[in-house]
């Protein structure tokens, strides 16, 4: 039976707009994966009757909820007893939760577990309970009814952990079938490009399943299958991944992979290749998206950040003439300071980036959106002239990080490197 879910977020927080509900987002691209439908997310205070009145709506057009928050010990954490009330369920004490409980408060947090605690060991009489690895209050499930409900804690790292250790598992016993999907992931093409080249294929599947997720000048395909088994799911997913990978060709960057730096990471480190940056317009940013990524420093020289023109000549020495003629943002610039972030750092490969992220014209009235990424190399210097027009400031810099990295990648995997 194909499953339907809805997830609930408890927390007044939330309403308030003190907080995101990333547990939602999360939790939504979780349930994509394994085939379950998410037709609702609904938020509510901590308020019981509103709370009630949420699951009372959810267990009509729903057989998956999925509660996050109000598991803690403090008063305003009523999400178990008002589902207890709701499905008819009653509340037990789990002495060895509490001694686990209990344990967790000496030996991580070195203090006893004050009473209100107590609560956090009372769960469903016969429900499965998910253990919570990274704090105190555990999770659990029960099914009512034809209506499943699993509880999860409000911290994104708890119900994180919690979702991939025992929700994930609990959700895939509720189904006979097995779900395999595999992320493929593309680089320099709209969502619009990749539907196109891929529409005829697009349309008629259903089982494996091929769906698109954007984001700015990225697009992730998820194709998804079905099966008794899972070899037998990645037996049909096999021949939908080559033929995605061969209509987009060079487009795509990496089948499962978190994300272009990602795969500069793993292809810098399998052929023992290190690189440097020079950054103008982003700041630091393609430096620290990299090393946000654990093993960087086996490959990652360093970077510097020049934002004066003085910078570009005093420190990665960058021909004063050369600045005088063609200004800060230009492609002679940035060539000359992918090749002085090389030299000073005595990198193998080295990026710079330089451009006008907005919102107004540089001095020179270069347009908002205008970038040169270069790459300095051992074979010679290349650069990549963007015009991304007038976006944010934000956005012209997350997209130019990702050239810069979609730069690096077609260098490591001999493609050319200017052209997109
Ligand atoms: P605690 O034991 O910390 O009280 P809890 O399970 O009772 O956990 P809440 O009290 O509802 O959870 O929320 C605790 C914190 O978790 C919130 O302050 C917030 O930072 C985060 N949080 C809760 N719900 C969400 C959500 N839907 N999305 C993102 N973060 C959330
Ligand atoms: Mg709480």
């Amino acid at each position: 039976m194909a499953h339907s879910a809805e997830i609930i977020a408890v927390g007044t927080e939330i309403l308030l707009g003190n907080i995101a509900n990333t547990n939602a987002q999360y939790l939504s691209c979780e349930l994509s994966s394994l085939g379950i439908s998410v037709y609702w997310h609904t938020v509510v205070g901590d308020n019981p009757e509103r709370l009630r009145a949420a699951l009372e709506l959810a267990r009509t057009r729903a057989d998956i909820i999925i509660t996050t928050g109000g598991l803690g010990p403090t008063y305003d954490d009523l999400t178990k007893q008002v589902i207890c009330e709701t499905f008819g369920q009653r509340l037990v004490l789990h002495e060895d939760i509490l001694d686990g409980i209990r344990s967790f408060y000496r030996e991580a947090l070195h203090r006893e577990m004050p009473l209100n605690n107590t609560q956090q060991a009372e769960l469903p009489e016969g429900c499965t309970i998910f253990d919570n690895a990274v704090g105190t209050a555990p999770g659990c499930a029960f099914t009512s009814g034809g209506v499943s409900v699993l509880m999860l804690p409000g911290p994104p790292f708890e119900m994180e952990t919690m979702v991939e250790r025992c929700a994930i598992p609990y959700l895939k016993r509720l189904s006979d079938e097995t779900i395999v999907s595999h992320d493929i992931m593309c680089f320099g093409l709209g969502e619009s490009s990749v539907e196109e080249l891929l529409h005829d294929r697009m349309v008629h599947m259903v089982n494996p399943s091929l769906a698109t997720y954007a984001k700015p000048a990225e697009v992730r395909l998820r194709a998804t299958a079905k099966a008794a088994s899972s070899t037998e799911a990645e037996a049909m997913l096999a021949p939908v991944v080559e033929e995605v990978k061969s209509a987009l060709g060079s487009y795509v960057y990496g089948v499962d992979v978190s994300g272009l730096p990602a795969q500069c990471l793993k292809l810098l480190r399998e052929k023992n290749v290190t690189f440097a940056t020079a950054e103008s317009c982003t700041g630091g940013m393609i430096a620290a998206q990299f090393t946000s990524l654990p093993g960087a420093s086996a490959v990652y020289r360093g970077g510097v950040v020049s934002y004066w023109t003085s910078v570009k000549h005093d420190v990665l020495g960058v021909d004063q003439g050369l600045l005088d003629e063609w200004g800060a943002v230009a492609e002679p610039t940035a060539r000359a300071m992918a090749e002085g972030a090389r030299r000073i750092t005595g990198a193998d490969l080295a990026v710079s980036v330089t451009g006008v992220a907005g919102p107004d014209c540089d001095e020179r009235g270069n347009p908002v959106g205008l970038v040169f990424v270069g790459l300095a190399t051992p074979d010679g210097t290349f650069c990549r002239k963007l015009q991304l027009g007038k976006r944010r400031r934000d956005r012209i810099r997350s997209v130019t990080c990702n050239h810069a990295f979609d730069m690096l990648r077609r260098y490591l995997t001999d493609l050319p490197v200017e052209e997109l």
